[in-house]
This record gives structure tokens, sequence and C-alpha cells, in this order.
């Protein structure tokens, strides 16, 4: 296919290709190898033109009400990333003013997650959640071990604690770092991990527990506190001393601000290290996380690399090497620019227009809210019992038609018979903006209410939710 992109180019004189009309030159008005790379050259304005055309066949970001992931920042924010789009955050020797930012910023959500000692205390930047979850277990493993090993124990059978729910970075931590995962199940009287039986998971080979903010599929949050005093009890009777991680992804973003009296930070003597997702609540575009600790000794000094930095020691840890610096300005710009004040602001205008959309989709009649979106601005409903034409995934397929994504997709394991659809709710959805959603849902429920028969499907549907 190549060829015809260069029969057609040599059809044509220099002169001709520098000043034809930008669509009527070879590349977009011939096919072009999809899989294999061209042999020769194309002008910088064609293949602008041609990648530029191709994604605007994604969706709008914008109407992407599955994603947690940031889709709008202000234009000082895009200059700022147009300005460091170079930025390689691994080069502290290179970036040092990137490299100071960025410890600012990890020490400032230490400070915001209430770390007991500031001098004594160590964080990093990530690519996102999932990198820091895995920083975060990695710790507790390492620390586990350490202490089997010098007790003179076993150190073959590690295993850690999860709610089905959660998200499936923690699947693939224990898949790779082989760590059994120890499921404990969601059932409709405990929809999150909330220590009940939890005395039937823990043993002298598990290395922690992972408490959710904000659990993927509802938005509910775990309750670190009472997991926590649970892990008490199961001490006390076992002598058994577990840790927790907090996987904070939305929640450790929004709960600072919208809801201070929540106990579940590094207040709670049990947490070990907390993660959260600067791209997501963070209000920051993908590519940063953080992961933050308690104090040094919980972060096993064998995990931490020295690198040299403008002559002095600058510990690090992380899975990547290189990786870009721009995100982290641009959390720290977020930071400067919305302070506590704004960070409250903006979450608690997301959680106003969640419950708003959450509370006005009840009335509609044929749903039943599993979440109302008033922890992190995220809610899911089911379809009340009944026979009808229609499911949760044809309203999703009705609404994806006029370009809202609102995903439908079936609860963890035990409780896969139920199917859910959920709305998250982001800094760019205005409530004017959730109004017209609401119009499209109520004009489709009303479309699908009125079918005579079924929609017929091929196949059973999931959605990716988390
Ligand atoms: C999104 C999410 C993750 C993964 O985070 P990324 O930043 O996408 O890597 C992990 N845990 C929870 C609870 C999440 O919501």
């Amino acid at each position: 296919m190549s060829e015809t992109y260069r029969n057609a180019a040599e059809q044509q004189s220099d002169a001709q290709l520098e000043i034809s009309p930008v669509f009527a030159r070879p590349g977009e008005a011939t096919s072009l190898p999809k899989f294999k790379m061209p042999d020769g050259m194309m002008s910088g304005d064609t293949a602008y033109q041609i990648v530029h055309d191709e994604a605007m066949l994604d969706g709008n970001s914008r109407l992407n009400l599955a994603t947690f992931v940031s889709t709008w920042m202000d234009d000082n924010a895009q200059k700022i990333y147009a300005e460091t789009a170079d930025k390689n955050m691994i080069d502290k020797d290179e970036y040092p003013a990137t490299a100071a930012i960025e410890d600012r910023c990890w020490r400032m959500l230490a400070d915001l997650w209430n770390v007991p000692d500031a001098n004594d205390t160590i964080g990093t930047s990530t690519v996102g959640s999932s990198e820091a979850c895995m920083l975060g277990g990695l710790a507790l493993k390492r620390l586990w071990q350490e202490k089997r090993k010098e007790e003179g124990k076993s150190t073959e059978k590690p295993n850690l604690i999860l709610s089905a729910g959660v998200q499936v970075v923690w699947e693939k931590f224990c898949n790779y770092w082989d760590v059994e995962a120890r499921y404990v199940p969601v059932t409709e009287d405990h929809l999150v991990l909330d220590g009940f039986e939890l005395e039937k998971y823990v043993d002298e080979n598990t290395i922690g527990v992972v408490a959710i903010l904000g659990q993927t599929y509802t938005g509910l949050y775990e309750p670190v506190k009472q997991i926590s005093e649970k892990l008490d009890e199961i001490q006390k009777d076992t002598g058994l001393d577990v840790k927790i991680h907090v996987d904070g992804a939305s929640g450790a973003m929004v709960a600072p601000f919208c809801q201070p009296d929540l106990e579940w930070d590094f207040k709670v003597d049990r947490v070990n290290s907390i993660s959260t997702s600067g791209h997501k609540y963070g209000l920051v575009y993908p590519g940063v996380g953080w992961v933050i600790w308690r104090n040094k000794a919980v972060c096993p000094e064998s995990l931490i690399f020295h690198v040299s930095y403008l002559g002095g020691d600058m510990p690090t840890l992380a899975l990547n090497f290189s990786r870009p610096g721009a995100q982290v300005l641009l959390q720290y710009y977020q930071f400067l620019r919305l302070g506590r004040e704004g960070y409250r602001a903006v979450q608690q205008g997301s959680i106003d227009v969640a419950t708003y959309l959450s509370s006005e989709i009840e009335k509609l009649g044929p749903f039943t809210l599993v979440s109302r979106g008033d922890t992190i601005p995220v809610f899911a409903w089911k379809l009340k019992e009944g026979k009808r034409n229609w499911d949760l995934y044809d309203l999703a397929d009705r609404l994806r038609m006029r370009g809202w994504q609102v995903p439908a997709y079936p609860m963890p394991d035990d409780m896969a018979d139920l199917v859910v659809q959920r709305i998250v709710v982001r800094l760019g959805l205005s409530r004017d903006l959730a109004g017209l959603l609401l119009d499209a849902i109520k004009e489709e429920v009303d479309f699908l209410e009125n079918l005579a028969a079924p929609i017929p499907r091929e196949k059973p549907r999931t959605n990716f939710a988390h």
C-alpha cells in the first residue's frame, strides 16, 4: 500500500506538492500502510493532518463519564504542559528545579494526609496509582520478608487481603510479585471491605490489607478506621500485627477537603502507606500518581536506590526510569492555583453535581441507587426487579449514540449477576451540562420503556469499567 502513496507522490513535482491543498496531497488522498512503516517520507503538514484526523475519531473525552482521569485543565496548565513536555523526571541533575518541585508536592500530600513527623517520611511521584500501589505493596511484602527472615521463618507464601472489588492493579501486583490474593467477597450486605470476618483471612503470611478509598465499582469508601479496629482485635487474639495500604486513587484527593472528619489517613496508626492518582481528583492530565509512607522505617531501605543529585544524595524508588516531568509541574501548578480552598470548592462542586444527578435518576422510576456520589463524586445504580424489554447495557448503548459514555458492567465475582451503571463526575461536568445529560437519560429511558420487544443481542456484553 505504501507504493500507492509513493506513486502518487512521484507524479507531483515538489513545487506542486508544496502548494496542493492538504486533503488533495498524497497521504490524505491515498491509502496508507497501517502495519508497516512507510518506506518514504511525507510532508509534516500532511502527517499532522492524518494523525489529527484519526484522533478525532476517538470519543469526546469530556462526555466520557466512565473515566476517573482528568479531561480538563485550564489555559495556564496547557501552557505549562507545552513548555515542559521535554522534561524527564529521572534526570534530577539536569532538572533540579523539577526535582525540587516533586519533593515539595509529595511533602504537601504527606502533610495533607497527616504524617506524624514531616521530617521522618518518604514519598515519590509515579506514573499513576498503579505504580504507586505496586510500590506500596512491595514495601509491605519486603517488610514482612525481613521480619520473617529475622525470626528464621519461611517467606515462601506471602498473602495480601483485599476486597473482591479492588481495581485490577492489585490483581496485577499479586500476579507479578507472587503474592497470594485473598479476596474478601463483595455481597449485598458488605459492598465494601469493612472488617467483616477478616479474622478468617489473616494469618502469619499476611503482608497487609488493602483498603480502597473510593471503590471503582460504586465510589463507596472502605471504612479504614473500622478495618483497623478489626485488625486490633485480631492482633489481641493472635499477636499478628497487620498493616494497611490505603489505595486512595480518587478518595485521597477528595476526603481531606470534603469529608474532613473521616478517619482514614496516617492518623489511623495501622496505615503504612497511601497512594493516589494525581491525574484523577488531583486534577492533572494523565501521567502522575503519588505514594507516601508513614515513616522511613516502614519503607524498607532495601527498596531505595541512591542517585547523586547536585553532589548530594537523592533517594529514589520507582518502577520506571525515565518518565515525563511535566505532569509533576502541573500538579504543583494545581496545588498553588487552588490551595485547600480551591480543591474543596472543585471537589464539592463535583459532589453536588453527582448527588443532583443521582437523586434525579432515582426519581425516574426504573432504577435503585447503589451509591449516591456523596463520597467521591461517583455513583452507580441498578434496575429494579421486573420484566422489561431492555437492560442497562441498552441504555448505555443509547446514550453512547448521543456521545455520552455511561458504562454498564457486572459487579465483581460473588455479585456478578448484578449489573450496575455508573457515572463519574469530574471537573468539567458542569451542573448545566449535567442537566442536558439528564434530559438525554430521560428520553432514552422513555424510548426503551416503550419498546414492544427486546432489542436483539448477539452476545452478552461487558463494558470495561475500572
Ligand atoms: C484508578 C484506580 C487505580 C489505578 O490507577 P491509575 O492511576 O489508573 O494507574 C487503582 N486503584 C483504584 C481504586 C483506582 O480507582
